[in-house]
């Protein structure tokens, strides 16, 4: 415990109750991502008048200290610290969220669609002119991502990702997200902090306010839950079921192979979706999460039409040819069913599409086929149809 700064600097009231406020060089809420300090949270304590004071608790050698802090809006701020034997108190113990959200509450950016947001019993959001769009999406360890592999920022960004490809998936733009941890016992402070970098770091690159959550601990393994919630500015959200006969099926990037890594931290089509949105006629939308072929089947079966896919067209990620390498799959395999791409699936009128694919965007936008009135995945051959079955990521 006392990781980093705190951890050689820490001597200022030691023992004593004296020495003036070493915050800066424990570095505790100054904001920085590196300020972050192991053990700051746990347990919370009172003393005989009733101050607030804390202690930090290092649970792996028995290095009991306490130390005072003023809960200040957002920031905490050390002000002594002293062997706990020196010092007798009435300890309170509060769970780990109290000084949690303190921390988060000088994290987070104050951002004018949450008039009232973390430290209230519920946030006030600033309601949408029209609709207001809404998803949720969990990070599991052990499903989504391995905490033996990767980080857990990764799985916090993760979390966020999934939630803004969704929205965008609706060409919606996201606005504000309810955040939940749950957390497993062993090292949740640090875990939870941990998470929170890549909450932010997505949150702040897409202009997400975080509203609220809750954080809890348990004997298991964590899990992000993150709510998000958001608006289309103008014109109706793209769904599932608008592909007309004749319409062009567009896809974002490149697909197959994410498992190499760009699942845990993709690249949400947001941005794309708003321009595209103001440009033209979006008829159905999705975004790759299960498999290229399953989510166009849920367009496609959503809308009750189907589509004839210009095969060698479908954009190859160059993970998925690395994938097969030692997969014993094709990368065209990978790319038809891997999933997790979160790239968009759209579908426009021919003319819109012939638009969109003469100009230049962040990422390249493919034709890979034309919708039918009937039902089912299809490519040509030798002038025949014939149905392909789709797969991917079954939950
Ligand atoms: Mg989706």
């Amino acid at each position: 415990m006392f990781h980093g700064r705190g951890a050689e600097s820490g001597k200022g009231g030691e023992g004593s109750g004296e020495g003036k406020v070493r915050s800066e060089e424990w570095g505790v809420g100054s904001g920085e991502s590196g300020d972050w300090q192991e053990g700051l949270m746990g347990l919370c304590v009172a003393d005989r008048r009733g101050t607030l004071l804390g202690v930090m608790l290092d649970l792996d050698q028995n290095d009991v200290y306490f130390t005072a802090f003023s809960l200040a809006i957002g920031d905490l701020r050390v002000a002594r610290r002293f062997p706990t034997s020196n010092f007798p108190l009435k300890t309170r113990y509060f769970n780990m969220e109290h000084s949690f959200l303190a921390y988060l509450r000088g994290r987070c950016r104050s951002l004018p669609q949450v008039a009232v947001g973390i430290g209230d019993d519920a946030a006030v959001i600033q309601p949408p002119q029209a609709n207001l769009i809404a998803c949720t999406d969990q990070i599991i360890d052990g499903v989504d991502f391995d905490s033996s592999e990767h980080g857990y920022a990764d799985a916090g960004y993760k979390a966020m990702a999934i939630n803004l490809s969704d929205i965008a998936a609706m060409g919606a733009v996201p606005k504000s997200a309810l955040v939940t941890l749950a957390l497993p016992k062993p090292n949740a402070t640090r875990i939870a902090g941990d998470v929170y970098e890549g909450i932010l770091q997505a949150a702040s690159e897409f202009q997400v306010a975080i509203a609220g959550g809750d954080i809890s601990t348990y004997n298991g393994p964590l899990s992000v839950s993150i709510t998000l919630l958001g608006d289309v500015p103008a014109g109706d959200p793209w769904l599932r079921s608008g592909a007309q006969e004749n319409d062009a099926v567009l896809v974002t990037g490149f697909v197959g192979g994410s498992i190499l890594g760009r699942h845990l931290r993709p690249t949400p089509r947001v941005d794309l979706a708003n321009r595209l949105r103001e440009l033209v006629d979006v008829h159905a939308a999705i975004d790759i999460s299960d498999g290229l072929s399953l989510d166009l089947d849920r367009l496609c079966a959503a809308s009750g039409v189907g589509v004839e896919l210009n095969i060698p067209a479908i954009p190859i990620h160059d993970d998925a040819i690395m994938l097969a390498e030692k997969s014993g799959r094709t990368p065209f395999e990978h790319a038809w069913s891997d999933g997790e791409d979160f790239e968009l699936i759209m579908t426009m009128s021919q003319a819109d599409a012939d638009k969109v694919l003469a100009m230049d965007h962040e990422c390249e936008i493919t034709q890979i086929g034309t919708i039918l009135g009937r039902t089912g995945l299809w490519k040509r051959e030798a002038a025949k149809l014939v149905r392909l079955s789709p797969q991917g990521y079954v939950h």
